[in-house]
Protein backbone atom coordinates (compact mmCIF):
# COMPACT_ATOMS: atom_id res chain seq x y z
CA UNK A 1 0.00 0.00 0.00
CA UNK A 2 1.37 3.37 -1.11
CA UNK A 3 1.94 5.76 2.02
CA UNK A 4 -0.72 8.11 0.68
CA UNK A 5 -3.36 4.70 0.21
CA UNK A 6 -2.06 4.54 4.16
CA UNK A 7 -2.48 7.91 5.08
CA UNK A 8 -6.29 8.18 3.55
CA UNK A 9 -6.89 4.42 5.09
CA UNK A 10 -6.12 5.89 8.49
CA UNK A 11 -8.26 8.75 7.88
CA UNK A 12 -10.74 6.94 6.82
CA UNK A 13 -10.65 4.78 9.85
CA UNK A 14 -9.90 8.11 12.27
CA UNK A 15 -13.03 10.10 10.86
CA UNK A 16 -15.24 6.70 11.24
CA UNK A 17 -14.46 6.34 15.19
CA UNK A 18 -15.21 10.06 15.65
CA UNK A 19 -18.44 9.65 14.25
CA UNK A 20 -21.63 10.06 16.56
CA UNK A 21 -23.10 6.75 17.63
CA UNK A 22 -25.77 5.98 15.25
CA UNK A 23 -28.98 6.30 16.63
CA UNK A 24 -30.26 2.93 15.79
CA UNK A 25 -27.67 1.71 17.77
CA UNK A 26 -27.93 0.72 21.40
CA UNK A 27 -31.05 2.97 21.99
CA UNK A 28 -32.72 -0.60 23.51
CA UNK A 29 -32.61 -0.65 27.29
CA UNK A 30 -31.57 -4.11 28.50
CA UNK A 31 -29.34 -4.90 25.77
CA UNK A 32 -27.06 -7.59 27.09
CA UNK A 33 -23.62 -6.49 26.72
CA UNK A 34 -21.87 -3.35 26.17
CA UNK A 35 -20.34 -4.62 22.45
CA UNK A 36 -21.00 -2.22 19.29
CA UNK A 37 -23.34 -5.27 17.77
CA UNK A 38 -24.90 -8.60 18.87
CA UNK A 39 -22.72 -10.62 16.56
CA UNK A 40 -19.88 -9.47 18.21
CA UNK A 41 -21.24 -10.95 21.68
CA UNK A 42 -22.49 -14.03 19.60
CA UNK A 43 -18.37 -13.99 17.97
CA UNK A 44 -17.21 -14.15 21.64
CA UNK A 45 -19.62 -16.66 22.63
CA UNK A 46 -18.66 -18.74 19.75
CA UNK A 47 -15.26 -18.29 19.79
CA UNK A 48 -13.95 -18.02 23.16
CA UNK A 49 -17.14 -18.94 26.00
CA UNK A 50 -18.93 -22.20 24.52
CA UNK A 51 -15.86 -24.56 23.36
CA UNK A 52 -14.67 -24.22 26.36
CA UNK A 53 -18.09 -24.65 28.40
CA UNK A 54 -18.24 -27.72 30.31
CA UNK A 55 -20.78 -30.00 29.71
CA UNK A 56 -22.55 -29.93 32.72
CA UNK A 57 -22.26 -26.49 32.75
CA UNK A 58 -23.79 -26.57 29.25
CA UNK A 59 -26.79 -28.59 30.17
CA UNK A 60 -27.00 -26.25 33.21
CA UNK A 61 -27.35 -23.60 30.49
CA UNK A 62 -29.90 -25.34 28.35
CA UNK A 63 -31.97 -26.39 31.27
CA UNK A 64 -32.57 -22.88 33.04
CA UNK A 65 -33.40 -21.33 29.43
CA UNK A 66 -36.67 -23.06 29.52
CA UNK A 67 -37.30 -21.53 32.75
CA UNK A 68 -39.65 -18.81 32.85
CA UNK A 69 -37.29 -16.75 34.67
CA UNK A 70 -34.52 -17.05 32.68
CA UNK A 71 -33.41 -13.40 32.33
CA UNK A 72 -31.96 -14.27 35.79
CA UNK A 73 -28.80 -16.35 34.85
CA UNK A 74 -25.70 -15.46 34.64
CA UNK A 75 -24.25 -14.95 31.16
CA UNK A 76 -22.09 -18.32 30.17
CA UNK A 77 -19.19 -15.49 29.27
CA UNK A 78 -19.58 -14.10 33.01
CA UNK A 79 -19.61 -17.44 34.01
CA UNK A 80 -16.15 -17.50 32.40
CA UNK A 81 -14.94 -14.79 33.66
CA UNK A 82 -16.10 -15.62 37.43
CA UNK A 83 -14.17 -19.05 37.14
CA UNK A 84 -10.84 -17.29 35.71
CA UNK A 85 -11.21 -14.69 38.04
CA UNK A 86 -11.30 -17.36 41.14
CA UNK A 87 -8.19 -19.28 40.09
CA UNK A 88 -6.38 -16.18 39.49
CA UNK A 89 -6.56 -15.14 43.22
CA UNK A 90 -6.64 -18.90 44.45
CA UNK A 91 -9.84 -18.74 45.93
CA UNK A 92 -10.91 -21.37 48.28
CA UNK A 93 -13.13 -20.10 50.78
CA UNK A 94 -16.01 -18.35 49.14
CA UNK A 95 -19.86 -17.32 49.28
CA UNK A 96 -22.49 -16.95 46.80
CA UNK A 97 -25.94 -14.56 47.63
CA UNK A 98 -28.34 -15.20 45.07
CA UNK A 99 -28.07 -18.84 43.07
CA UNK A 100 -30.97 -19.23 41.23
CA UNK A 101 -30.76 -22.38 38.85
CA UNK A 102 -27.10 -22.23 39.65
CA UNK A 103 -25.20 -21.23 36.51
CA UNK A 104 -22.90 -18.81 38.36
CA UNK A 105 -22.48 -21.29 41.37
CA UNK A 106 -21.51 -24.17 39.10
CA UNK A 107 -19.18 -21.96 36.91
CA UNK A 108 -17.25 -21.05 39.98
CA UNK A 109 -17.48 -24.47 42.06
CA UNK A 110 -15.78 -25.71 39.07
CA UNK A 111 -12.92 -23.39 39.45
CA UNK A 112 -12.14 -23.98 43.28
CA UNK A 113 -9.36 -27.03 44.48
CA UNK A 114 -11.27 -30.29 45.28
CA UNK A 115 -11.22 -29.41 48.93
CA UNK A 116 -12.69 -25.45 48.50
CA UNK A 117 -16.16 -24.42 49.61
CA UNK A 118 -19.12 -22.23 48.43
CA UNK A 119 -21.73 -21.13 51.62
CA UNK A 120 -24.64 -20.88 48.75
CA UNK A 121 -27.70 -18.98 49.77
CA UNK A 122 -31.32 -18.12 48.34
CA UNK A 123 -35.13 -18.04 49.27
CA UNK A 124 -35.64 -20.31 46.48
CA UNK A 125 -34.81 -23.74 47.03
CA UNK A 126 -36.64 -25.15 44.17
CA UNK A 127 -34.41 -23.49 41.33
CA UNK A 128 -31.52 -24.92 43.00
CA UNK A 129 -33.20 -28.17 43.49
CA UNK A 130 -33.28 -28.00 39.08
CA UNK A 131 -29.54 -27.34 38.62
CA UNK A 132 -28.53 -29.99 41.26
CA UNK A 133 -28.34 -32.98 39.09
CA UNK A 134 -25.98 -30.88 36.84
CA UNK A 135 -23.68 -29.96 40.06
CA UNK A 136 -23.71 -33.61 40.78
CA UNK A 137 -22.83 -34.36 37.26
CA UNK A 138 -19.92 -31.96 37.48
CA UNK A 139 -18.48 -33.76 40.06
CA UNK A 140 -18.35 -30.56 42.56
CA UNK A 141 -21.45 -30.79 44.78
CA UNK A 142 -19.10 -31.47 47.76
CA UNK A 143 -17.67 -27.97 47.30
CA UNK A 144 -21.20 -26.36 48.02
CA UNK A 145 -23.03 -25.51 51.48
CA UNK A 146 -26.71 -24.16 50.33
CA UNK A 147 -28.60 -22.45 52.98
CA UNK A 148 -32.21 -21.44 51.90
CA UNK A 149 -33.30 -18.27 53.60
CA UNK A 150 -32.78 -14.73 53.50
CA UNK A 151 -29.21 -13.79 53.01
CA UNK A 152 -28.72 -10.74 55.73
CA UNK A 153 -29.65 -12.43 59.02
CA UNK A 154 -27.35 -15.22 57.72
CA UNK A 155 -24.72 -12.32 57.58
CA UNK A 156 -26.01 -11.30 60.49
CA UNK A 157 -24.97 -14.33 62.48
CA UNK A 158 -21.51 -15.17 61.00
CA UNK A 159 -20.62 -11.43 61.36
CA UNK A 160 -20.99 -12.05 65.04
CA UNK A 161 -18.59 -15.29 64.81
CA UNK A 162 -14.86 -14.36 65.01
CA UNK A 163 -13.86 -16.91 63.35
CA UNK A 164 -16.02 -15.85 60.00
CA UNK A 165 -14.68 -12.77 60.31
CA UNK A 166 -11.67 -12.07 57.42
CA UNK A 167 -12.59 -15.58 56.48
CA UNK A 168 -13.64 -15.41 52.78
CA UNK A 169 -11.63 -15.48 49.78
CA UNK A 170 -14.36 -14.37 47.00
CA UNK A 171 -18.02 -13.39 47.49
CA UNK A 172 -20.52 -13.02 44.43
CA UNK A 173 -23.73 -11.38 45.66
CA UNK A 174 -26.63 -11.53 42.85
CA UNK A 175 -29.38 -11.25 44.73
CA UNK A 176 -32.39 -8.64 46.09
CA UNK A 177 -30.44 -5.42 44.51
CA UNK A 178 -32.18 -3.18 47.16
CA UNK A 179 -30.14 -4.96 50.28
CA UNK A 180 -26.47 -4.64 48.47
CA UNK A 181 -25.42 -1.64 50.37
CA UNK A 182 -26.70 -3.82 53.50
CA UNK A 183 -24.88 -6.93 52.18
CA UNK A 184 -21.45 -4.66 51.76
CA UNK A 185 -21.65 -3.30 55.54
CA UNK A 186 -21.39 -6.78 56.68
CA UNK A 187 -19.50 -8.48 53.72
CA UNK A 188 -16.61 -6.25 54.30
CA UNK A 189 -15.99 -7.80 58.01
CA UNK A 190 -16.47 -11.39 55.99
CA UNK A 191 -14.63 -11.35 53.66
CA UNK A 192 -10.10 -10.93 54.10
CA UNK A 193 -8.03 -8.31 53.11
CA UNK A 194 -6.92 -9.04 49.73
CA UNK A 195 -10.27 -11.18 48.83
CA UNK A 196 -12.60 -9.78 46.51
CA UNK A 197 -16.79 -9.09 46.42
CA UNK A 198 -18.33 -9.23 43.25
CA UNK A 199 -21.54 -7.14 42.93
CA UNK A 200 -23.52 -7.77 40.06
CA UNK A 201 -25.59 -6.39 37.77
CA UNK A 202 -24.21 -2.92 38.36
CA UNK A 203 -25.17 -1.48 35.35
CA UNK A 204 -28.71 -2.65 35.61
CA UNK A 205 -29.97 -3.02 32.47
CA UNK A 206 -28.44 0.12 31.25
CA UNK A 207 -30.64 2.25 33.26
CA UNK A 208 -28.28 3.66 35.55
CA UNK A 209 -27.50 6.30 32.16
CA UNK A 210 -31.64 6.11 30.98
CA UNK A 211 -32.97 9.43 30.88
CA UNK A 212 -36.47 9.70 33.61
CA UNK A 213 -39.08 9.29 31.44
CA UNK A 214 -37.63 6.34 29.89
CA UNK A 215 -39.70 3.40 29.86
CA UNK A 216 -38.61 1.08 32.00
CA UNK A 217 -40.62 -2.36 32.71
CA UNK A 218 -41.49 -1.72 36.96
CA UNK A 219 -38.55 -3.80 38.57
CA UNK A 220 -36.14 -2.15 36.62
CA UNK A 221 -37.37 1.09 37.64
CA UNK A 222 -37.47 0.09 41.24
CA UNK A 223 -34.38 -1.79 41.87
CA UNK A 224 -32.13 1.52 39.65
CA UNK A 225 -31.62 3.82 42.34
CA UNK A 226 -30.22 1.31 44.55
CA UNK A 227 -27.77 -0.04 41.70
CA UNK A 228 -26.71 3.77 41.47
CA UNK A 229 -26.60 4.24 45.40
CA UNK A 230 -24.49 1.44 45.70
CA UNK A 231 -22.40 2.35 42.33
CA UNK A 232 -21.79 5.67 44.31
CA UNK A 233 -20.54 4.45 47.55
CA UNK A 234 -18.16 1.88 46.28
CA UNK A 235 -16.92 4.69 44.29
CA UNK A 236 -16.28 6.29 47.54
CA UNK A 237 -15.45 3.24 49.55
CA UNK A 238 -11.85 3.79 50.72
CA UNK A 239 -11.34 -0.21 52.60
CA UNK A 240 -11.60 -1.08 48.59
CA UNK A 241 -10.19 -1.14 45.42
CA UNK A 242 -13.06 -1.14 42.42
CA UNK A 243 -13.07 -1.86 39.01
CA UNK A 244 -16.60 -1.55 37.46
CA UNK A 245 -16.16 -4.52 34.77
CA UNK A 246 -18.57 -4.45 31.26
CA UNK A 247 -19.47 -8.02 31.42
CA UNK A 248 -22.83 -9.37 31.60
CA UNK A 249 -25.01 -6.48 32.64
CA UNK A 250 -21.83 -5.24 34.62
CA UNK A 251 -19.90 -6.62 37.55
CA UNK A 252 -17.94 -4.15 40.05
CA UNK A 253 -14.81 -6.06 41.74
CA UNK A 254 -13.99 -4.91 45.05
CA UNK A 255 -11.18 -5.80 46.35
CA UNK A 256 -10.50 -5.32 50.39
CA UNK A 257 -7.54 -3.22 51.20
CA UNK A 258 -7.60 -2.96 54.99
N1 LIG B 1 -26.46 -16.10 40.34
C1 LIG B 1 -27.63 -16.69 39.74
C2 LIG B 1 -27.30 -17.41 38.45
O1 LIG B 1 -26.15 -17.44 38.02
O2 LIG B 1 -28.23 -17.95 37.83
C3 LIG B 1 -28.73 -15.70 39.53
C4 LIG B 1 -29.36 -15.18 40.79
S1 LIG B 1 -30.91 -14.38 40.53
C5 LIG B 1 -30.47 -12.96 39.65
C6 LIG B 1 -31.33 -13.74 42.11
C7 LIG B 1 -31.66 -14.78 43.16
O3 LIG B 1 -31.67 -14.14 44.43
C8 LIG B 1 -33.00 -15.45 43.00
O4 LIG B 1 -32.83 -16.84 42.86
C9 LIG B 1 -33.75 -15.12 44.29
O5 LIG B 1 -34.53 -16.20 44.80
C10 LIG B 1 -32.61 -14.79 45.24
N2 LIG B 1 -32.95 -13.88 46.35
C11 LIG B 1 -33.81 -12.83 46.33
N3 LIG B 1 -33.84 -12.24 47.53
C12 LIG B 1 -32.98 -12.93 48.33
C13 LIG B 1 -32.56 -12.79 49.68
N4 LIG B 1 -33.06 -11.83 50.46
N5 LIG B 1 -31.65 -13.67 50.16
C14 LIG B 1 -31.15 -14.65 49.37
N6 LIG B 1 -31.51 -14.83 48.11
C15 LIG B 1 -32.41 -13.98 47.58
CA1 LIG C 1 -27.02 -11.30 37.88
Amino acid sequence: MASTDVAAEVKAQTTQVEEPAKVTRHQEVGHKSLLQSDALYQYILETSVYPREPEPLKELREVTAKHPWNLMTTSADEGQFLGLLLKLINAKNTMEIGVYTGYSLLSTALALPDDGKILAMDINRENYDLGLPMIEKAGVAHKIDFREGPALPLLDEMVKNEEMQGSFDFVFVDADKDNYLNYHRRLIDLVKVGGVIAYDNTLWNGSVVAPPDAPLRKYVRYYRDFVMELNKALAADPRIEISQIPVGDGVTLCRRNY
